[in-house]
């Protein structure tokens, strides 16, 4: 089990924020009355992606070590597409085959999924595809929560750099995330949400739409309220 303390210190990190440890404790940040230091690993300025241009956040990513998924992944997923896009669409974490090639929805659910943006007149190219997580969590399971939270600074300087019209956050692991919910995605899309000031529309994973193909015409639908979104910003 994560030790709670350590999961905050990653939350801690992700935000940016410093972290302080007692002096002599065996377990860090766990003692009481110690004498803080600051540790010297958050001070290293590549912990931290605020301020970094495309090509440096590229090349922190591709060396992240914050965290276990380090280890077992082949490639990191930095995110594929326009670094000018309106459409900013969110998944979960790279799949097997993702990991192998180091780029996002490259499997079956990547097919359907631009099938989805060529429904609305986008494409591979038009948007940028990211997700929650660059590494590939080992055997596809779920992120876990400081996995999540030491990506999450990745995420949000690629927002920051992009400034996209809409967040399309594809599945309940995107969405929650990028939400801080846990509501079940059936809840929580059909309706805008906002992220730091920009639009955001949640809809079904295509990997869940190739298993339920019945919930195609809500995702459909959810796609149609991102576009009037869009056209409504663009005015
Ligand atoms: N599923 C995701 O959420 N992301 C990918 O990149 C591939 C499959």
């Amino acid at each position: 089990m994560i030790h709670p303390e350590h999961q905050r210190r990653a939350y801690l990190r992700a935000m940016g924020i410093d972290v302080w440890l007692p002096r002599n404790s065996a377990e860090p940040g766990i003692g009481s009355e110690a004498e803080f230091v600051l540790e010297p690993e958050v001070l290293s300025d590549d912990k931290f992606a605020g301020g970094m241009d495309w090509a440096e956040l590229r090349d922190c990513v591709s060396n992240c070590t914050h965290c276990e998924l380090a280890q077992s992944r082949t490639n990191t997923v930095f995110g594929v597409g326009n670094p000018d896009a309106d459409w900013l669409i969110v998944g979960e974490a790279p799949g097997a085959e993702e990991d192998r090639r180091g780029e996002p929805f490259v499997g079956r659910a990547g097919k359907l999924l631009d099938e989805m943006l060529r429904a609305i007149g986008q494409s591979r190219d038009s948007v940028f595809i990211a997700n929650i997580l660059k590494c590939r969590p080992p055997n596809n399971r779920d992120p876990k929560a400081e996995e999540a939270a030491a990506c999450r600074q990745y995420l949000e300087r690629q927002v920051e750099l992009l400034q996209p019209k809409i967040i399309l956050a594809v599945g309940r692991i995107a969405a929650q995330n990028l939400l801080g919910s846990d509501e079940p995605v059936g809840r929580m899309r059909g309706r805008r949400h906002d992220l730091d000031g920009i639009p955001l529309i949640v809809t079904y994973h295509p990997a869940y739409l190739l298993r339920s193909p019945s919930q195609k015409s809500k995702s459909w639908s959810d796609l149609c309220l991102a576009t009037r979104l869009v056209a409504e910003i663009s005015a």
